[in-house]
């Protein structure tokens, strides 16, 4: 603790994992004889590194660039890069322990990192993006590769950020490899690797709801953030005969009680994506819904809620209010979206939560599925890469919850993902000596 003093989300997200795993640690003497945890909690190797870069006017600007290699026990290290004037190195650190976890769930062998940059994207053009992206490859790529470090997207880097990264990449390694995920599909990318974090969400919250033989049809859902993950959750949602009812960006958030249909999703999706407007235009479009700002959706009432904006964005008092309205059920998109204020009123009231590292590691998933692909030289079929999703969402629902009921507490999917994403890390810990 007084180590990581100075990082209050990398002391959360190790706090809310350390807690979770005391029953594990008591029946297995090896964890400790083996400092696992202390082992755990330390990432194997930090990149921190200058990011210089030309605006349109001429003017040089400079912002750090990071790359945390938290954990390579069993697979290369893998995760996001996230742009955004936020970032720090606690913010990556506990993204990067998350990831750890995470992609120990998802079955496939990835191990865990993240990165990024302090870099703000909002306002910047579309050159000052490329040579952006360009200076921060120019420095990460020595420390990557297909088979050490594959990075992919996250706030502030999508589709269009990666393309120009692994143009970069490419140029200086002279490989065309599959070092990052989230491409093109006519580079290397996956289908369905776009759709994936917010589908994988609601896979995850469906196989939540079947446990208990309940379903979507019917049931309204807020939605937080209006980017890939919320996007992809809405249209999800629709599928399976549910309504959406709001979206937000770092601004406020709109309210459409008559329900976001996939023609008005359409609209967000050309507002976000290729006009890259506020979500506040929404209500110029479609007048009999409200925007409220500088506030989130936690105040309407909906039988079910999915966070996709950011960490710590839900607080206790907007738990209770969601509680209070009627929400049965909440699946993070976004990763520590809760406080562990807000999952305690969950807990405490038997709301369904499905915390992070589990709902969220459709995306993660895919990459790994992606990476695949890029090995074989082959790329499956829509349907093919969203059945293989599908079923692995399902294996980390009933890993979690056995894992939760084995160690006592039936239902406490936080509990089941971080024993089920720590055992298989920590095994290989084991086995691997002391590195
Ligand atoms: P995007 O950049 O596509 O969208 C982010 C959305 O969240 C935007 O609407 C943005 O609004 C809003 N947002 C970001 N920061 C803040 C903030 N500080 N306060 C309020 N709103 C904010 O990112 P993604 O959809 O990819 O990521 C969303 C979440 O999902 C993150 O927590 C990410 O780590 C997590 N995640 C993403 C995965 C993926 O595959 N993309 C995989 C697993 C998890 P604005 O435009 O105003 O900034």
């Amino acid at each position: 603790k007084g180590r990581s003093s100075h990082e209050p989300e990398f002391l959360q997200a190790v706090q809310e994992v350390l807690e979770s795993l005391e029953p594990v640690v008591s029946q297995m003497p090896e964890i400790q004889d083996y400092s696992i945890l202390e082992r755990m909690v330390e990432p194997e190797r930090v990149i921190l590194f200058r990011v210089p870069w030309v605006d349109d006017a001429g003017k040089i600007h400079v912002n750090r660039g990071f790359r945390v290699q938290f954990n390579s026990a069993i697979g290369p290290y893998k995760g996001g890069i996230r742009f955004h004037s936020s970032v720090n190195l606690s913010i990556l650190k506990f993204l990067g322990f998350e990831q750890v976890f995470k992609n120990s769930l998802t079955t496939l062998p990835l191990g865990g990192g993240k990165g990024g940059s302090d870099f703000h994207p909002h306002g910047k053009s579309e050159g000052e993006i490329m040579r952006f992206c360009q200076s921060f490859m120019t420095e990460l790529f020595r420390h990557i590769g297909p088979d050490t470090d594959v990075p992919a997207g996250d706030i502030g880097v999508g589709g269009r950020e990666v393309g120009y990264m692994f143009g970069q990449y490419k140029r200086m390694a002279n490989h065309f490899t599959g070092v990052l995920t989230g491409k093109g599909i006519d580079f290397g990318g996956s289908l369905i690797r776009p759709e994936a974090t917010g589908y994988g969400c609601v896979y995850f919250a469906e196989n939540m709801l079947t446990q208990q033989g309940k379903g979507f049809k019917g049931k309204s859902c807020a939605i937080s953030g209006s980017g890939n993950v919320a996007q992809y959750t809405a249209q999800k949602l629709l599928e399976l005969g549910a309504t959406p009812v709001t979206f937000s960006d770092s601004s406020g958030f709109i309210y459409d009680p008559s329900g976001i249909d996939e023609e008005k999703l359409a609209f967000v999706m050309d507002l976000k994506n290729v006009k890259r407007g506020r979500i506040s235009e929404y209500v110029n479009k479609y007048p009999k819904a409200t925007f409220t700002e500088g506030k989130r959706p936690w105040g309407v009432p909906v039988d079910c809620a999915f966070p996709s904006a950011t960490q710590n964005e839900v607080s206790g008092e907007e738990a209770q209010e969601l509680v209070k309205n009627g929400c049965m059920l909440v699946a993070e998109g976004a990763n520590m979206p809760c406080t562990p204020e807000a999952i305690e009123v969950f807990q405490k009231n038997k709301v369904l939560y499905g915390p992070g590292k589990a709902a969220n590691a459709g995306g993660v998933a895919t990459s790994g599925l992606e990476m695949t692909q890029n090995s074989m030289r082959l790329s499956w079929s829509r349907e093919e890469v969203d059945g293989k999703l599908k079923g692995i969402m399902k294996s980390i629902h009933d890993n979690a919850f056995e894992a939760a009921k084995e160690f006592g507490d039936e239902g406490n999917y936080v509990k089941g993902a971080n024993i089920a994403g720590f055992l298989k890390v920590a095994r290989a810990m084991i086995l691997q000596g002391v590195v």
